[in-house]
């Protein structure tokens, strides 16, 4: 961890002068009054794919209270490139054989896993016995009992756990649980949750290979449609049926294309999803006894948009990645709310693990009984 000035100094002087603990003495800084000392969480990406590499780094340059204090990479050739594209020292270059001994190093904090599903368990077990609290990505692990194995983990070695859920620190979505709690539009009779993309070109890629994935469109965008009815509606389902569609078998020959799953929720209201790897769409859309409220797009990083009965939504947008990185760092820092704990990661495998099971039964309702057990409705 480190003391920084103003972020506004770091990020901007940072790349001029060389460093943040000359900016924190910068007399430009205490001369405008911003000399207010603010704890720095270091943060190492675990991953440097797509998502660290055009996302979470990027935004790592903006955040308050974290910043890029290390990397963790299976590919010798990006080490010298992210080390001097983000000014980090030799000593906080990893790789996956190394990773351990990290435990050493007190300039990180938090270990960020970045890696296809099937590492998730591995490498935040590995993190939490280092000492290092841990972001996971979504979805949190292959299955319910790694998501154990992770939440015991970080339980045993005192260390916070999150998971990269960025759209609990957006605005749109902020509204969408404000709206809810506040029973703003009533009671929510139905809630309807697309979550899809289409994937052409790469047969490939670890997402439709179940070994590395654990499945197809369900553990990618699924999650997000599972995700979306639950803060839609503010409660935990109780029951799932679902089915799979597969119009695309040559391509998707490991893993689902298209699944849809219709839910029902203790209060009345029932809901339904899609999900798809062949289909484009992005949507969350919720009916009520005295209005409507949606999201379109509900779950992309470009901003997202939204309209209620009532008119348009209109919110700043800012990184997403910036907002959840913050958010987790102020849970470590100042002990705030942890709004994507491991927990939620847990309760959401045990929805797609109930949505597989249905499929492989022919579409049988499945009861979920944990609605009480976890708090999460939103
Ligand atoms: P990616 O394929 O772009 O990157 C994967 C990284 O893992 C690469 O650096 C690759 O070298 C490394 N890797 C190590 N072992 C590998 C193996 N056996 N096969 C393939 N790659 C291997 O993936 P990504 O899009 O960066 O996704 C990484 C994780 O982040 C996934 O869990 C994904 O679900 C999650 N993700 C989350 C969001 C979000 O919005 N929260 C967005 C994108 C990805």
């Amino acid at each position: 961890m480190k003391k920084f000035s103003r972020r506004d100094f770091n990020s901007t002087l940072a790349k001029g002068v060389g460093g943040a603990t000359l900016i924190a003495t910068t007399p430009l800084a205490c001369a405008m009054g911003t000399n207010q000392d603010r704890k720095k969480l270091g943060i190492a990406l675990v991953g440097l794919g797509s998502y660290s590499t055009y996302q979470l780094a990027p935004a790592l340059l903006d955040t308050e209270y974290c910043y890029l204090a290390g990397i963790v990479t299976g590919t010798p050739e990006k080490e010298q490139v992210w080390a001097n594209k983000y000014d980090i020292p030799k000593e906080n270059v990893y790789n996956y054989q190394n990773f351990d001994e990290i435990a050493k190093n007190d300039a990180i904090d938090v270990v960020y896993v970045v890696l296809p599903n099937s590492m998730h368990a591995d490498f935040s077990i590995r993190a939490a016995k280092a000492g290092k609290h841990v972001i996971c990505e979504k979805p949190m692990a292959m299955n319910v009992e790694e998501c154990d194995a992770i939440i015991n983990a970080c339980k045993k070695y005192g260390v916070k756990l999150g998971i990269g859920y960025r759209l609990h620190s957006e605005p749109y979505t902020k509204e969408v649980k404000r709206l809810v709690k506040n029973k703003t539009f009533g009671d929510i009779d139905y809630i309807s949750a697309d979550a899809a993309y289409r994937s052409m070109s790469n047969p490939e890629q670890w997402r439709l290979n179940k070994k590395l994935s654990g499945g197809g469109a369900l553990m990618n965008m699924g999650v997000y449609a599972i995700q979306s009815i639950i803060y839609g509606t503010g409660e935990n389902p109780i029951s799932v049926s679902a089915q799979e569609y597969s119009t695309r078998p040559e391509y998707f020959k490991d893993t689902d294309e298209t699944i849809t799953a219709q839910f029902e929720f203790e209060s009345g209201a029932v809901g339904s999803i899609m999900t798809s790897h062949n289909v484009r769409a992005n949507r969350l859309f919720a009916s009520c006894q005295n209005g409507w409220f949606e999201l379109d797009p509900a779950s992309t990083y470009i901003p997202l948009a939204g309209r209620t009965s009532q008119g348009k939504l209109n919110f700043t947008q800012e990184s997403q990645q910036k907002l959840q990185m913050d958010d987790f760092a102020k849970h470590v820092l100042f002990n705030n709310p942890n709004i994507a704990p491991g927990e939620m990661g847990k309760r959401d495998m045990i929805i797609v693990e109930a949505i597989y099971e249905s499929i492989s039964s022919g579409g049988q309702k499945v009861k979920l009984d944990f609605a009480a057990q976890y708090g999460f409705g939103g």
